[in-house]
């Protein structure tokens, strides 16, 4: 599997399976919270993700950017995701929120509405 842009259809991700065992999932701040080369979906909307959302490890994000928005992009030294869609794809249409910050876990999640697993 991997991800898509919905607008464009460009490659948004590394090749991707789904993550079954979820003892690998690694909750601490500062560190990713998904082995590279797999992904989650967000099973219940909270108040940051909707339900469905697509959760990867940021090393498995290709081609893509940070949103040209700059109030988008707070955060201590990475990006803490607190601001709405952070990341575009090359083409500069939103496809999810990087969690990159000290205090955080860290992934990407992209939006489902946006982006498509093929
Ligand atoms: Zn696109």
């Amino acid at each position: 599997m991997k991800l898509i842009c919905k607008a464009c259809n460009l490659a948004i991700s590394e090749s991707l399976s789904e993550l079954k065992d979820l003892n690998l999932v690694n909750k601490n701040d500062g560190q990713d919270y998904v082995p590279k080369g797999s992904y989650l979906i967000q099973e219940e909307t909270d108040y940051e993700r909707i339900k469905g959302s697509i959760i990867i490890n940021i090393k498995d994000l290709i081609n893509s950017k940070h949103h040209s928005d700059r109030s988008r992009l707070n955060g201590c030294c990475g990006l803490d995701g607190c601001d709405g869609m952070n990341r575009v794809c090359l083409h500069n249409h939103e496809i999810g929120t990087e969690y990159s910050d000290c205090w955080r876990v860290h992934f990407v999640a992209l939006n489902p509405e946006l982006v498509k697993l093929i």
